[in-house]
């Protein structure tokens, strides 16, 4: 170990003799895919019950109404999850935000349910890495950090929300909130690798449905009289593929529509996700969108309805937020651990949270890998190791504005 006062020693200590493996078993055994209600109100009681070893006001808040929009263009309400909201001393002098999910990407109806050894100190499951084993890192270091010297100057906010794999749209407001006046925020993602390298800049994410709305006819005896949505929506579709740049990757992924060949069809659903490198492509794309379904709507006489936006802003990596990642890796560095940080293409919380201009780490989590998949795994030592890191670079950070 490098340099360590004794109260950071003994924080990095207690950090991480915390139970954390025994909370990850005890948690990846509960089903909390995005759209399991019950398992999330599980889970979400589950924490409750581990995060009220903190202090402070805690509360279970309710989602934000989503819409969706149907395979025959109907928009309809989503239930989510509840969220955990826990708020301790808002008046110190150093206010912080740690935020994690309790959500997984595997329903109840998935087969990958169950934690298995793959080797000793290497687990399988679902969410070990994505994220229980890091909600298990974050109350670790917030535990110990609560018993050293000096907690009375450290104020934060946790948010653990429901919906992190289906986008956040249920809990973006109370994010946005909870970034307000932040000195620094923290997300307990996975390392974006194995070694334990943080995800640096990422580019923002938004997904799209278009409504086509046509007129049907005939095909055969009166087609003239018919408005194709299915033609319409292939020509947006190819439009939006082709505007594509080196800032802003364009996918359409799925259309929706038609039926007896006779018949023109009348209704056309296109779905497509657009990831903008900056803050500058994100709002070309923006314009792009609307002279693309200008352009189609006025060329094939359709009706277009857009759905959705840029639910994920583009992430980069500002200068504060770089003088954040230095302080993390200097925190590693005198636990000796080697932190790095690269740009990645996945989006989290943490592209909700910069857009704020609040600096965020959003990697914090535990290491392992192969995420959203029945190979996740988790390295189980990294635990220990994370609680330590987080511990410690919250305590820099509390020493740096003291
Ligand atoms: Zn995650």
């Amino acid at each position: 170990m490098g340099e360590l006062s004794s109260i950071e020693r003994a924080a990095v200590e207690r950090a991480s003799a915390e139970p954390m493996l025994d909370q990850v078993l005890a948690w990846s055994a509960v089903n909390s895919g995005s759209r399991n209600l019950a398992g999330l109100e599980r889970m979400a009681d589950l924490l409750a019950d581990a995060f009220s070893a903190l202090p402070g006001v805690l509360r279970l808040d309710q989602p934000q109404p989503v819409e969706t929009v149907d395979a025959a263009g109907r928009t309809a309400k989503i239930k989510h999850g509840r969220h955990l909201h826990l708020t301790v001393r808002p008046t110190a002098p150093l206010q912080l935000l740690f935020t994690g999910h309790m959500d997984t990407v595997f329903g109840p109806d998935h087969p990958f349910q169950q934690t298995r050894w793959l080797e000793d100190g290497v687990l399988n499951g679902p969410g070990v890495a994505d994220m229980k084993g890091g909600l298990a890192v974050m109350l670790a270091a917030l535990k110990a950090i609560e018993r050293s010297k000096g907690a009375d100057r450290i104020g934060y906010e946790v948010i653990v929300n429901s919906d992190e794999e289906v986008g956040s749209l249920a809990s973006a407001a109370l994010l946005t909130r909870a970034a307000q006046g932040k000195r620094a925020a923290f997300t307990y993602e996975p390392a974006a690798l194995a070694d334990g390298t943080l995800a640096g800049a990422r580019p923002g994410s938004g997904n799209f449905s278009f409504v086509v709305k046509g007129r049907s006819a005939h095909a055969g005896r009166n087609p003239e009289d018919g408005r194709n949505a299915l033609v319409a929506a292939s020509e947006l579709a190819l439009r939006l593929a082709m505007s594509k740049t080196p800032g802003l990757s364009v996918n359409p992924a799925k259309i929706d529509g038609g039926g007896p060949s006779n018949v023109v069809p009348d209704l056309a659903i296109l779905r497509v996700n657009m990831r903008p490198r900056t803050t500058d492509d994100q709002e070309i794309a923006g314009r792009l969108i609307a002279k693309a379904v200008d352009e189609t709507a006025k060329q094939h006489e359709v009706y277009i309805e857009v759905h959705g936006g840029f639910g994920r802003p583009p992430k980069p990596l500002t200068e504060e937020a770089e003088a954040l990642f230095r302080l993390v890796r200097e925190a590693g560095a005198d636990l000796g651990q080697q932190i790095a940080w690269q740009p990645t293409g996945g989006v989290c919380d943490g592209n909700n949270i910069a857009a704020c201009g609040i600096p965020v780490v959003d990697t914090m989590g535990v290491r392992g890998g192969k995420i959203h998949s029945d190979e996740e795994y988790l390295i189980t030592n990294s635990l220990g190791e994370r609680a330590a890191l987080s511990a410690l670079t919250v305590l820099r950070l509390a020493r740096e504005g003291a």
